[in-house]
């Protein structure tokens, strides 16, 4: 018990998640409680986006992902999903998520930002990418099919912000980069929608309510 209290002292910082969520599958969950289990971050917050900048309108609306990601985190305790994106509505910056969200927690809690290295390496394209990390560190994490292949202009950016151990992150505010390797789970959300409109089973690439979800509507055909 005792044991047990002083692990509950030692979590801090909140990651959040970014995405499209179209829809929300089990890569992108098995890597949120992958790290939270590994970093003891207090909790981890999905943010569906409103519209995606770099990718095509989704065919299905955005409050319809944001409830496939509220059905996906509700049986976990340290996840949850954060609405600001698409209540905000217009084009989704990450960097005007990030300064909200840091404006709320206060200038010393750790923010943690989890990104895939897909998106990692299309990060020079973000809008204002170089001051993100004013605000947070950034966690990224592999994903099948995907290689730390860095252009110079990130390979620079990592070589002035890296750090040299994970347990830093929850050590200052935001300033960092750190790389990790999760479960491999090649799973994405094209790869579903397009099972679906192919009329082939989805089951076990996503959770059993999502699924449903996405029967009953008829997403994706
Ligand atoms: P799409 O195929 O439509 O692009 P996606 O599966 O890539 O969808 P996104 O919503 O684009 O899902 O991804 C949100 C975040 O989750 C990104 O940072 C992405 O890199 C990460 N991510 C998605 N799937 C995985 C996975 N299987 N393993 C690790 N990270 C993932
Ligand atoms: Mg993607």
């Amino acid at each position: 018990m005792i044991i047990k209290q002083q692990n509950e002292t030692r979590r801090s910082g909140l990651a959040i998640m970014g995405g499209t969520f179209d829809p929300v599958h089990n890569g992108h969950l098995r890597t949120a409680v992958e790290v939270l289990d590994k970093y003891q971050y207090s909790a981890l917050k999905l943010i569906p986006c409103f519209q995606p900048v770099h990718k095509g309108e989704p065919g299905v609306t955005a409050r319809q992902r944001l409830e496939m990601a509220q059905l996906a985190v509700s049986s976990h305790p340290r996840l949850s999903v954060d609405s600001r994106e698409v209540e905000r509505e217009g084009p989704s910056y990450s960097v005007d998520t990030l300064r909200d969200i840091r404006a709320e927690i206060g200038p010393d809690e750790p923010l943690i930002m989890v990104l895939g290295m897909d998106s990692f390496l299309s990060l020079p394209t973000w809008h204002e990418w170089r001051v993100l990390t004013q605000y947070a560190h950034l966690l990224v994490v592999s994903r099948p099919g995907w290689e730390p292949d860095l252009i110079s202009e990130l390979n620079a950016f990592c070589e002035n912000y890296r750090a040299s151990a994970s347990h830093e992150l929850q050590c200052a505010p935001s300033g960092l980069v750190w790389f990790e390797t999760l479960t491999p789970l090649g799973i994405s959300s094209s790869m579903i929608r397009s099972l679906a409109r192919n009329n082939e089973s989805i089951a076990y690439l996503l959770p059993e309510p999502v699924q449903k979800y996405v029967e009953q509507h008829q997403l994706y055909r």
